[in-house]
């Protein structure tokens, strides 16, 4: 651009960046004149998670998912729980450097069948995501973003015609939360969720985090399950979980269960098939069959106590239940060969 700016049409944002400075998300960096992702390859958070902590609970149901996230986020949420992160720049966090197919392989390694974008915003490393699911599909292996869904018509078939799965937050459904909150626009994430119905084969399941005074309202609650009823259909999962005080917003309470109970008996009358609650140890976890009422899927926080289903199908009345459920295996000499290519390189990350 004029005066040696960039131009990223990442996410909505649309950052003019200046030289020698970042965009919002700290880490895509003017450089003369020319756009640098600095998360390229520089995990700051790598862990082995259940899958069911994603949230996702009708993809690979008791796997474990190798999860990785950088610095930096695009959006500016109050409320945010991986701030530690998302909040710095890359120079303000100890990362690793690791190559896409060294991702890969960790995740072989330690037998894990999906690698998890998590923990801080995947949209703003995209070439590195891109990258990872490209050698994760040679290997088998799948690939799941957890998003904010803030991204661009333009940047959106590069990330997701690559992905397996996503969790989107839906962090509430008013613009006013967006703006005050969030700091970002409510519409863009909603194009997002059709574009992942209407132009995609990924599985997505949908999180609203309820935070009591802000987003918590029982009309909005029903606007948001409507309007997902209406667009996406009734079979998307949709979690509500609860808020704990973090970052900027110390002063609003926990959210109490009874909220979490209430929005998902709503969810459910407005017609939504699968609703869970999350972060709360009375949540309803289980999937049930909306069929017959059986319970297809026991679940303990994020433990899998029971998988009753059969082919993908309720055992009971044989109701198809949407998901993907078969995780492809890692055989022995796959985890052999993982090994021999990593060497000892990243033992030191206690993996
Ligand atoms: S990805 Fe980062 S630099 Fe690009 S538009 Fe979004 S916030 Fe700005």
């Amino acid at each position: 651009m004029s005066g040696g700016r960039v131009h990223c049409y990442l996410c909505p944002r649309h950052c003019h960046i200046g030289e020698s400075q970042s965009g919002f998300c700290f880490i895509r960096v003017n450089q003369g004149g020319k756009l640098y992702s600095l998360g390229y390859a520089s995990p700051a958070a790598l862990q082995i998670d259940p899958i069911e902590k994603k949230p996702l609970n009708h993809f690979l149901p008791g796997t474990r998912v190798f999860s990785l996230g950088t610095a930096g986020c695009n959006m500016g949420c109050f409320f945010c729980q991986n701030w530690d992160i998302s909040k710095s720049k890359s120079d303000q966090v100890h990362s690793t450097h690791i190559p896409p197919e060294d991702i890969v392989a960790l995740a072989i390694r330690n037998s894990c069948p999906s690698i998890a974008f998590t923990y801080n915003e995947p949209t703003i490393w995209a070439e590195y995501v891109i990258d990872i699911c490209h050698a994760a599909r040679e290997a088998g292996i799948r690939t799941v973003m957890v998003t904010n869904g803030y991204v661009t018509r333009e940047a959106f078939h590069d990330i997701y015609d690559n992905v397996d799965a996503a969790n989107v937050d839906l962090k509430a459904f008013t613009e006013g939360f967006y703006g005050r909150v969030t700091l970002t626009h409510l519409q863009s994430v909603l194009d997002t969720l059709m574009w992942l119905k209407q132009e995609t084969n990924v599985w997505f399941e949908i999180t609203n985090l309820i935070i009591p005074t802000l987003n918590d309202d029982s009309n909005e609650i029903r606007h948001l399950a409507d309007w997902i009823l209406e667009h996406l259909g009734p079979d998307v999962p949709l979690h509500f979980t609860a808020f704990h005080p973090d970052f900027k917003l110390r002063d609003i309470p926990k959210t109490p269960p009874e909220t979490l109970h209430e929005a998902r008996r709503i969810a459910l009358d407005a017609g939504l098939h699968y609703v869970y609650e999350g972060n709360i140890l009375s949540g309803v976890a289980d999937t049930f069959c909306p069929g017959c009422g059986q319970v297809l899927i026991r679940r303990s926080w994020h433990d899998v106590l029971q998988i009753a289903l059969r082919d993908g199908a309720c055992p009971s009345c044989g109701l198809k239940i949407p998901g993907r459920w078969n995780a492809s295996r890692i055989d022995p000499p796959a985890i052999v060969k993982a090994e021999e290519k990593l060497g000892g390189e990243y033992d030191a990350l206690n993996l």
